[in-house]
């Protein structure tokens, strides 16, 4: 093959929100792009007009904006190879189907729906193809009159590809290697459709393919079937010597690793499978995505980018300009991707603790004021800092036990945190934690330590560290659980000091005092 500038496309189909699938495969297609210097399409492939879904195309829009995948060309962008919609493409697609059908590649079939049915009833594991074809009430069986008779009173038709059967297909996949299928299993599949007067996806992707100069062909293996299909339609257009290049990217299976991915398995154990939220038009109903879930763009995306690729080293943690760096489409995987929601989690965490506590901040106070809280950025940040090295239960989606994790959200701070904000009010004497550590001479030893504060000039950690350590160690008291009953009313939170500083001295006591009045 000739040197070729690298040119590849994200087709989507615009029936719903975009899979987590489709977007590591737009990641691909983008990474090979960049680094080859080539350009990326973005193409709608709306030709199926009974499965169109409004609202689903600016979805993927918006979601490549937030993950920051740019493409060069296409819907939205522009680009001297359009229009990128194909429903803007009708009249180009109708010569060549007329090309196919003059060159005797194809063919016209009016078999009704009843008429398929009845033949489907008939013949077991029926198939349109040279078994059958004869048959069939079509241009290969019909009369030159009676087709143009049937032509004339406006009968319905499908264009069908002529496949010839007993041939070797190969497909040149850069992952898989030259894949070989026999052209007798496959069908005469469907090209166009006189009722809507638009070509199938096969003819439209193939056509477009060829029109937008496209070199290499990214998609997922859901594909892989269909693309003997294509290769044949490449010859049978005379495009063989600018075909592009085949990779089939592995499946992403189930957690478990047994089956493919399914949004079911997201809802069952608490992870999305789409980039954003979306609100079903038809249903109103919503699925999670992981915008909204608290995923980091770039996490998300290196996450994706282990899914059926790795770089051969025991590194995880990339940038996006790594990846492009490095990624080899001859480093995928054959073999299906186990998606490891709980890496998404980790990969998340590594994320954010590569930010500054204050840049975590804005998305905390947001957080706070969802529960009614109005936190300056500067004490939400004190409290990432305090708190972000903590773990968090969870409840785990196939056992339902609950689970402890690192923290790995903005949104795991809340309830973890809400003693910052809000003073304990009613002790739970069921508690554990407080029936072991608050005895009957506690109410009396709570009263001295608070004493022993109030006269702290410098109310720091540090401050009070250097007053409140000699006089624990000079009266052997272990004050620190009941201390931290009444200024968290559990055993949980951060070092002592460090809450109380945050507090400041006013707030440490009233909760001394109102834990003392109630604990007595
Ligand atoms: N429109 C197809 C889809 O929805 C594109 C498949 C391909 O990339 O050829 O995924």
């Amino acid at each position: 093959m000739n040197q070729t500038p690298v040119r590849v496309r994200f087709a989507p189909s615009p029936t719903g929100p975009l899979h987590i699938g489709g977007v590591r495969t737009a990641l691909y297609n983008y990474l090979f792009a960049r680094q080859h210097g080539g350009k990326m399409i973005f193409r709608i492939e709306d030709t199926d007009s009974t499965r169109f879904v409004p609202g689903a195309e600016e979805y993927i829009i918006e979601s490549f904006k937030w993950l920051g995948i740019k493409f060069d060309e296409g819907v939205g962008i522009g680009g001297d190879f359009g229009p990128y919609r194909q429903s803007e493409r009708r009249d180009i697609y109708k010569q060549y189907v007329d090309q196919l059908l003059d060159s005797g590649s194809a063919y016209l079939a009016f078999d009704t729906p009843d008429e398929l049915n009845a033949k489907r009833a008939e013949v077991p594991n029926f198939q349109y193809d040279a078994s059958t074809r004869m048959q069939m009430r079509n241009s290969l069986t019909l009369s030159k009159n009676e087709v143009q008779a049937l032509l004339d009173a406006g009968e319905q038709y499908v264009v069908r590809f002529k496949i010839e059967p007993g041939r070797e297909v190969h497909v040149r996949d850069l992952i898989r290697g030259d894949v070989v299928v026999n052209s007798s299993v496959l069908d005469d599949k469907v090209l166009y459709k006189s009722a809507d007067q638009l070509p199938t996806y096969h003819l439209a992707n193939i056509v477009d393919d060829h029109l937008m100069q496209v070199s290499h062909v990214i998609r997922g293996e859901e594909w892989l079937p269909s693309a003997p299909l294509h290769v044949l339609l490449y010859e049978a257009f005379g495009w063989q010597d600018t075909m592009p290049a085949f990779a089939h990217l592995p499946l992403l299976l189930k957690p478990d690793g047994k089956g493919k991915l399914s949004k079911r398995d997201g809802d069952k154990l608490g992870f999305p499978v789409f980039p954003l939220e979306w609100h079903d038009p038809q249903s109103g109903a919503v699925s999670s995505g992981y915008r909204e879930s608290g995923y980091l763009p770039e996490a998300v995306i290196n996450f994706l980018a282990l899914l059926g690729w790795n770089p051969g080293t025991e590194q995880e943690l990339f940038t996006l300009e790594q990846l492009t760096e490095l990624f080899d489409l001859s480093r995928c995987s054959k073999s299906g991707a186990r998606f490891d929601f709980m890496k998404g989690w980790w990969f998340n965490r590594e994320y954010l603790l590569q930010k500054t506590d204050q840049q975590l901040a804005p998305d905390f106070v947001k957080l706070l004021e969802a529960h009614g809280l109005s936190v300056e950025p500067d004490r939400a940040a004190q409290v990432i800092g305090m708190m972000k090295q903590k773990v968090v239960e969870y409840t785990d989606g196939q056992s339902g036990q609950t689970k402890k994790r690192n923290i790995s959200f903005i949104s795991d701070l809340w309830p973890l945190c809400d003693f910052f904000f809000i003073a304990p009010k009613d002790f739970d004497l069921e508690d554990k934690f407080i029936r072991k550590n608050w005895k009957e001479t506690t109410a009396q030893e709570m009263t001295q330590l608070a004493e022993q504060l109030n006269k702290v000039a410098d109310f720091s950690a540090e401050g009070m560290k250097a007053a409140i350590d000699p006089w624990v160690e000079q009266t052997g008291l272990r004050p620190w659980n009941a201390w931290r009953i009444c200024l968290v009313g559990k055993g949980q939170g951060p070092d002592m000091y460090e809450l109380a500083a945050f507090l400041g001295k006013e707030e440490t006591l009233n909760r001394m005092r109102h834990a003392i009045d109630t604990l007595k």
